[in-house]
């Protein structure tokens, strides 16, 4: 009998448990992967607390995470060939399972992929789908035949390469998307780690000017993205951040605006006026809410691209995993706090900020 797979499973709002689930049998086109990492973020914080209940198509019980690192435990003789893996070898698994045949897919856009009959995406699937451990928070993770691994180099630990994901996002959200060439001036609206790791992302471009924002209370924040090149950082509590940024840039404003605040809706309507005209607005911080007074008449007059970035694809992950391995910044100083399986509930608090006194940045599970 193979030994069973630890799993914590949520069954609803703020309810998690450590269970046992059966092993499954590996056949010759998928593999099971031992999770040596899982990091997690904003969206995972959403979910514990059932925000994304009737959001997305959510069903209980499910084993959350979405953003594991581990190594092939078990792989069956197609699925080896396929991906080129071997048992032992480390991989970064991205969340969404593309189904291959469906529009999106076929045309590259697969973080849209509608193919399948339901939310097929890692730590949002219910264990009702056999063979159930479908989230990186467990020791074990089925990996699926439509699965989308990274190798990771053997020189990257586990604990580092689980920055695959922010990184990636800031790789897609602020280079990819915006088009950020070398010489730009890019202002990054938050500074969680999406934030940061874009302004990172960012300078790997050769942007000339990085710009981040926070709140006071996002000090530690704003002074690690500083050590990690971005050039200004501004709290918006203490300064006045257009007229800043428009002596920053002597008039010029930026070229690239990010916004990867959550909830709040005034960053989207200071991005208008932070940008310059024909430059590009990108927006990745959800907020639950509609915006009041959107200046539509701003970014026509201004000829202002707008773009909505949802989740990270293979480009960026691959370019992530690169930068990593350059080690030409210390990322792993984002990583702030390393937790058991059994703490996934006070991980997701850290993160959250509902542990008083202590300043998350990323946060990861190693099971
Ligand atoms: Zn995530
Ligand atoms: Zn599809």
């Amino acid at each position: 009998m193979p030994e069973p797979v630890v799993a914590v499973v949520q069954t609803g709002p703020r309810a998690l448990e450590l269970v046992e689930l059966p092993r499954p049998r590996v056949g010759r086109d998928d593999a099971i992967l031992r999770v040596e990492a899982c990091g997690i973020c904003g969206t995972d914080v959403e979910q514990y607390r059932g925000e994304l209940d009737g959001v997305i198509d959510l069903r209980y019980p499910l084993v959350p995470g979405h953003e594991p690192v581990g190594v092939i435990d078990e792989i069956g003789s197609d699925a080896a060939e396929r991906w080129r893996l071997a048992p032992g070898d480390r991989v970064a698994v991205e969340p969404f399972l593309p189904c291959g045949g469906c529009r999106y897919c076929l045309s590259g856009s697969y973080e849209h992929c509608n193919g399948w009959a339901q939310m097929m995406s890692y730590g949002f699937v219910p264990t009702a789908v056999a063979p159930s451990i479908w989230g990186g928070y467990a020791t074990h993770l089925y990996l699926h035949p439509k699965a989308v691994l990274h190798k990771v180099p053997a020189s990257i630990a586990p604990h580092v390469a689980v920055l695959f994901n922010p990184l990636g996002a800031g790789v897609r959200w602020g280079v990819t998307l915006p088009r950020t060439t070398l010489g730009a001036t890019v202002v990054v609206l938050g500074p969680g780690q999406r934030g940061i790791a874009a302004a990172v992302a960012a300078k790997v471009a050769g942007a000339r000017l990085v710009i981040i924002t926070g709140l006071g209370r996002d000090r530690h924040k704003l002074d690690l993205a500083l050590e990690l090149g971005a050039d200004v950082a501004i709290d918006v509590e203490l300064e006045d951040l257009v007229p800043r940024v428009r002596e920053l840039t002597g008039g010029a404003m930026a070229d690239v605006v990010l916004d990867v605040t959550a909830n709040a809706t005034r960053p989207v309507v200071d991005a208008v006026d932070l940008v310059r005209a024909g430059g590009t607005i990108v927006l990745g911080g959800l907020k639950g809410t509609e915006v009041p007074n959107f200046p539509s008449d701003k970014i026509v007059l201004r000829g202002i691209t707008v773009i909505g970035a949802r989740g990270v694809t293979a480009d960026g992950y691959r370019e992530a995993l690169s930068i990593i391995e350059q080690q030409r910044f210390p990322l792993e100083k984002l990583q702030t706090h390393t937790f058991a399986l059994a703490d996934a509930e006070l991980a997701i608090q850290t993160l959250a900020g509902e542990i008083p006194g202590e300043h998350a940045i990323n946060v990861v599970i190693q099971p």
